[in-house]
């Protein structure tokens, strides 16, 4: 079994099943291996030194590999990668990016151009996020319409494109149009006539589309607004439901917890504001561990002041013992619990340089100071998303959170996500059998310095 060392002792790469021998007699398929070398990995809240095999876009068992390699030298390394001590990270996951680089993920006409969608997607990695889910804000019916089956289109596309070095859509996040705070969301297009009555078939309806949306994995709803019905065949055929825009008090919120809810959309922003005998939804951060969900923030400086981002870390961060954990994964002794998960919350004017006016969905948006900050047009006061791309977030947690490490703030864009989405055998995890989906970050600055999608160089 192939140890590394970390600042608490001896931990594992993996665990390791039963080793079969090399069926003798069987033809061989010559594929190359790559070896990440001297490089401080990722691995369950901890920085590690250790090496990282990778082979047809997945990471190796270390261990078997090496047990193999020694009994077929075929299985030897190609490739080494020297990453000259700084940090290989998983790929960050944005669960909630409305758009970027030009391109509004709610917009029709942008997503029709093909060519515009995959640089934006290139240029999205980049930034260290090999993974996203394109974000739709709430719109009118015909766009809705347009919109949904192009972003399907999009999704089951990267599904097949699998060697495509861009970021992933790795499913639709729909933010409305059952949300009961406007926000910076068209008041108009906001269905307010038929919330408490739709079922999972009727929100699809509601989206524009006739059938099941299968691409659909992420709903943002008032839970005070809609059917107890809703959430929970919405859950049923697999969406994780977030509560967001929501006046709902902390009891209407835990309802909908025990009714499926999962998740919290941008704590703090377009809620019921908290009060010490009212907390609303933001109460949440007071509960024990077990009943909290995944909560999402907007570290971006602006949503959010710095000292609730740490308070909100606080609240969120925790770890328990291996044997709490589900996915068998024991060979840790303890585990980062924390259900604290960056997301962008970018619009299209992110990464462009000189954008000054654009719309999101149907509204139409400023970018004020110096290009760092999005407002609604009618209004400078209400924030419309924000202009900061995650592998920032991720630098700016570490500077809000003194308690925060480097390893924590990183998987708080990757592993706890990943474990939201229930992707986290695939996603935002380096161990055996997840996709070679890789950030290499300089340790001084949490700099991006190069970024690969399943085992292929981001360029
Ligand atoms: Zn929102």
């Amino acid at each position: 079994m192939a140890t590394t060392t970390t600042s608490e002792g001896s931990t594992t790469l993996s665990d390791v099943g039963a080793c079969k021998p090399q069926e003798t007699g069987t033809a061989q398929k010559r594929v190359q291996t790559t070896r990440f070398t001297n490089a401080w990995i990722v691995l369950a809240g901890k920085l590690v030194q250790a090496d990282l095999f990778v082979r047809e876009g997945i990471i190796l068992d270390a261990a078997k590999h090496f047990w193999q390699a020694s009994c077929d030298k075929s299985n030897t390394q190609d490739v080494v990668i020297d990453c000259e001590d700084h940090i290989l990270a998983p790929g960050f996951i944005d669960i909630q990016l409305n758009g970027a680089y030009g391109v509004d993920f709610s917009d029709p006409q942008h997503l029709r151009d093909a060519a515009k969608v995959e640089e934006t997607c290139r240029s999205i990695a980049l930034h260290g996020v090999t993974s996203f889910y394109p974000t739709v804000v709430t719109v009118d019916k015909p766009t809705y319409s347009q919109v949904m089956p192009l972003l399907h289109d999009l999704c089951v596309g990267a599904k097949e494109q699998r060697k495509s070095a861009v970021a992933e859509m790795l499913g639709i996040h729909c933010e409305g149009p059952f949300i009961a705070v406007s926000g910076a969301h068209c008041d108009d297009c906001i269905n307010r006539d038929d919330a408490g009555k739709v079922s999972s078939m009727g929100y699809t309806v509601s989206i524009g589309c006739s059938a099941n949306v299968t691409s659909l994995k992420i709903v943002t709803l008032a839970p005070e607004s809609v059917s107890t019905q809703l959430i929970q065949s919405l859950v049923a055929s697999g969406v994780r439901v977030s509560a967001g825009h929501s006046n709902a008090t902390l009891e209407q919120t835990e309802q909908a917890i025990g009714n499926g809810v999962s998740m919290v959309t941008h704590m703090f922003n377009a809620m019921k504001a908290f009060s010490h005998r009212s907390p609303g939804c933001i109460g949440l951060l007071g509960l024990a561990p077990d009943r909290q969900p995944f909560v999402s923030v907007i570290a971006d400086g602006h949503h959010v002041h710095p000292c609730v981002v740490n308070m909100a870390w606080k609240c969120l961060k925790t770890t328990l013992p291996a044997s709490a954990r589900k996915d068998g994964l024991t060979s840790q002794t303890h585990w980062h619990a924390c259900k604290f998960m960056l997301i962008s919350d970018a619009i299209s004017a992110a990464g462009l340089s000189r954008a000054q006016a654009i719309k999101v969905g149907c509204m139409e948006v400023r970018i004020t100071d110096n290009g760092t900050r999005a407002v609604l047009k009618t209004d400078s006061s209400v924030l419309a998303g924000s202009v900061t791309m995650l592998d920032q977030c991720v630098r700016n947690l570490l500077q809000f959170c003194p308690d925060c490490t480097i390893a924590q703030a990183i998987e708080a864009a990757s592993t706890i996500p990943a474990r939201a989405m229930g992707v986290e055998k695939q996603k935002g995890q380096l161990i055996p059998g997840a996709d070679a989906d890789l950030v290499l970050m300089d340790r001084n600055n949490l700099s991006i310095v190069k970024v690969w999608k399943r085992g292929v160089l981001v360029t």
